[in-house]
């Protein structure tokens, strides 16, 4: 498999997320790039934007001097992933963890169950201090298991880990049968399980830190695509980053890439690679309609699973159909056309509430936007954070693999102590199985091949 490309050049499905740009959309704080930084970020979405917020906080608090950080961004600001995506922070207390304790431990699970949980709080508290306007709505996930195969499975799953004490399964509750129809208001719900959860407007919240960081004198270059990054420093000590519009010396680089890594880290090449993805906006045509006041993720199987949220204006967040495309590997894998939409799954959303929901069926609910969006699935199923082995100097925080809302702030956190205060990956809270190692580019598993072998052996059954 080759190298990603890089982000596509021209305009991509417009996203719900982006209808307004913000001042800053397509914002180059000078001219030209400056020639020497203390450090680059690459990449303005999510990761690139957290990371420097978590570099500044750190510099306040420790009372160190602010680097010069130039950040380069291909397209426009939060144009990725982070523009594209479903809103829904929902951290995953046992489905990822009970797979990590299959594969690395117990106490590895409990510790990235954890990390994810604690990614509600540090979100609500970080909107509530900055006072940021971004929709946060702090609720519960209803994760309903609409076949007797995922329900089996789950449930395994949140067993293990139960009696394994794992402290986020407090907080889990459990229904099954009629009680998990009633419960989730979803039709033919065989059971369901609720847990802490939140959702917000993802473009709204990273283009409010990222006003704070290009205030306090950070330079933001939009529409630079990197091009290339020498591994070894010059004589120096200046890593060069290359781009259309001239070359930086850089002290230190970050990667925050996402599915694009390995087109300028080509170690990466089949460790992220690009999946494409699909999601919509729902209006209801009459209200009032049934309120809906949790969010939701709806699974027929373990890769055919839709993801909902709510908005308070009434209107719904809804991503996934995959059971209309995901047969056609070309389609999604490796595949970086968000200026495209998934031909066999653009009318899935169509009648999507009245299909789904208890007393939605006249709710005469319509699609009002659909996009696509490219993620950045890691082959082990987990990011890639920390210093990127073999390369002094440069960090990665990358591979999130569709599911970095509750992964990705603190992580940046973690990066921001390993570039400011030198902090050893074990030192930083981080979950152990994120760490980016050589080891992890050694590997040659890819889960996400072996998920689509696997489903084309037992056909998914047509829930979703
Ligand atoms: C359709 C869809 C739905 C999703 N729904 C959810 C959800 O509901 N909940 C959830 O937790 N997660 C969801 N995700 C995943 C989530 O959006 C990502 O995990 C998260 O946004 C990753 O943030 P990031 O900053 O790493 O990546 P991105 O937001 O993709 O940012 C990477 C940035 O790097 C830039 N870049 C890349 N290469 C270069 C280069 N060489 N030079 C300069 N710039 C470069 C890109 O242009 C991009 O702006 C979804 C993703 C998609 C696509």
């Amino acid at each position: 498999m080759a190298p990603s490309p890089l982000p596509l050049k021209g305009a991509s499905t417009p996203s719900f997320w982006r209808s307004n740009p913000h001042a800053l959309d397509e914002y180059r704080s000078t001219p030209n790039l400056p020639s020497k930084a203390d450090i680059v970020v690459i990449g303005a979405g999510y990761a690139g934007v957290s990371t420097v917020h978590h570099i500044l906080q750190l510099c306040k608090e420790k009372r160190l001097p602010i680097p010069s950080i130039a950040i380069l961004e291909a397209r426009q600001a939060c144009s990725g992933a982070t523009g594209r995506n479903g809103g829904q922070l929902k951290p995953d207390p046992y489905n990822r963890p009970a797979t990590v304790a299959a594969s690395h431990g117990i106490e590895a699970a409990a510790e990235l169950a954890e990390f994810e949980a604690s990614h509600v709080p540090a979100i609500k508290k970080l909107v509530e201090d900055e006072h940021i306007d971004c929709d946060f709505v702090l609720t519960r996930c209803v994760d309903v298991l609409l076949t007797d195969d995922i329900y089996a499975r789950m449930k395994a799953g949140v067993d293990l880990l139960r009696k394994a004490n794992v402290s986020v399964m407090k907080d889990v509750y459990f229904a099954s049968g009629a009680k998990a129809e009633q419960l989730s208001g979803v039709k033919g719900a065989k059971g369901c399980f609720t847990y802490t959860a939140g959702h917000l407007y993802p473009y709204k919240l990273i283009l409010h830190l990222l006003s704070n960081i290009v205030s306090a004198g950070v330079n933001l270059q939009t529409h630079t695509p990197v091009t290339a990054t020498v591994k070894v420093p010059d004589a120096d000590g200046y890593i060069t980053v290359s781009t259309p519009r001239g070359n930086i010396k850089a002290s230190k680089v970050i990667y925050a890439t996402n599915a694009y890594t390995s087109a300028i880290l080509p170690e990466f090449t089949e460790k992220i690679v690009p999946v494409r993805g699909i999601c919509s906006h729902i209006v209801p045509g009459k209200t009032p309609t049934p309120l809906l006041p949790n969010s939701y993720i709806l699974r027929a199987g373990t890769v055919e699973y839709e993801y909902l949220i709510p908005r308070l204006d009434g209107s719904i967040v809804v991503g996934g159909a995959r059971s209309k495309y995901y047969r056609d590997r070309d389609s999604w894998y490796s595949n970086v056309e968000d200026d495209k939409l998934i031909e066999k799954a653009k009318h899935h959303f169509d009648g999507y509430m009245q299909r789904f929901f208890h007393g939605w069926e006249h709710s005469g609910a319509k699609t009002n936007k659909i996009w696509t969006g490219i993620m950045g699935y890691s082959t082990d199923g987990l990011p890639h954070v920390g210093k990127v082995p073999g390369r002094e100097n440069q960090f990665v925080i990358a591979g999130f693999t569709g599911h970095g809302m509750p992964q990705v702030f603190l992580s940046a956190k973690g990066v921001a102590s390993m570039v400011m205060e030198g902090t050893r990956f074990a030192d930083t809270g981080m979950p152990r199985v994120f760490e980016a190692s050589q080891a992890r580019l050694d590997d040659e598993k890819n889960v996400i091949l072996e998920g689509w072998e696997a489903s084309r052996m037992a056909p998914m059954e047509a829930k979703l």
